[in-house]
């Protein structure tokens, strides 16, 4: 009688989970400040922590503020910190196929609709009420008062129009939602609870910007592999937003850790003559890179 011996080889076994990603994601809309130091400094350190890689995104969706020579300045300030980076750099404005397919997917689920009311009638719709705002102060979308504005019916193929994400419909679709905030050494968090009915109905794409900073930042973190989101507190509220849009797109939820600001209203010790002086001209003042990290309390 004949032994067959089936031989199953299936690699080595590797249980062990990737190493962390963590990105610094500037805009070149002009040159960086102490503030920027400060958060790129604190991603490559965590990065080195945790034995992460770093990597730099160039967030320049908004392609009439955002210019090659500032990309070109701050990539010379971030080598000049000592900063170094994953090349090639994912630049947001050679990449809006990805955003458009994610539009795509959330146009099929049935949470984004067409809005054409202009800032004016935005306005007009909510004069001498007292209107409710987003947590960054902007009045919520006045859906309803817009409605008949709104209608598709109403306007040609070419008319321009904003896409907004149809926030009640959203959160039929979602389970309460929440994140889990870090301290900076990664160890221990704290859930917070995602409230994303307080940013109304976001624009996701508007006729000059095939996305969003939301939608863009959202999609890059998931593509790009970001298992650990470091940046300002001013972002903190919009993670809210970020939650939503993940689990509406099934995309990962990193872990996040929302530093203070440089130049927040928390008693900084920094003048604000100083924090708002760009690296280049503090550098051209005889600052070296030793002196902004002291600077930064780092
Ligand atoms: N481009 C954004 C900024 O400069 C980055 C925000 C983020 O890290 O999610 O504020």
């Amino acid at each position: 009688m004949m032994t067959v011996m089936v031989l199953c080889y299936t690699g080595p076994v590797t249980n062990q989970t990737p190493p962390p990603v963590l990105r610094f994601a500037p805009s070149p809309n002009g040159h960086l400040h102490l503030g920027h130091a400060y958060s790129a400094l604190l991603n490559a350190s965590i990065a080195r922590e945790l034995g992460g890689r770093l990597l730099l995104r160039i967030e320049d969706i908004d392609i009439t503020r955002c210019r090659p020579d500032y990309e070109r300045a701050l990539r010379e300030d971030l080598a000049w910190l000592g900063l170094e980076w994953d090349e090639p750099v994912r630049r947001q404005s050679e990449h809006f196929g990805d955003y458009a397919r994610a539009l795509d997917r959330l146009q099929a689920l049935g949470v984004l609709y067409r809005s054409y009311a202009s800032r004016k009638e935005i306005a007009m719709a909510i004069a001498g009420q007292e209107w409710q705002g987003d947590p960054d102060g902007a009045p919520l979308y006045p859906r309803e008062a817009l409605r008949a504005i709104d209608d598709p019916a109403q306007h040609g193929p070419q008319a321009a129009f904003t896409l907004r994400l149809d926030m009640e419909r959203a959160l039929e679709l979602a389970p309460p939602l929440g994140w889990k905030e870090y301290r900076p050494d990664f160890t221990a968090a704290e859930t917070v609870p995602a409230e994303p009915e307080k940013w109304g109905d976001v624009v996701l794409s508007r006729k000059e910007f095939p996305t969003s900073y939301h939608l863009a930042v959202v999609v890059d973190d998931a593509l790009q592999g970001v298992s650990h989101v470091v940046r300002g507190r001013d972002m903190l509220h919009a993670t809210a937003i970020h939650r939503l849009i993940q689990h509406l797109l099934a995309l990962p939820e990193p872990a996040y850790h929302h530093h203070p600001l440089i130049l927040g209203q928390e008693g900084e010790k920094l003048s604000k003559s100083i924090a708002s002086k760009s690296l280049r001209a503090l550098k051209a003042e005889g600052a070296t890179p030793g002196d902004i990290r002291k600077l930064v309390g780092m």
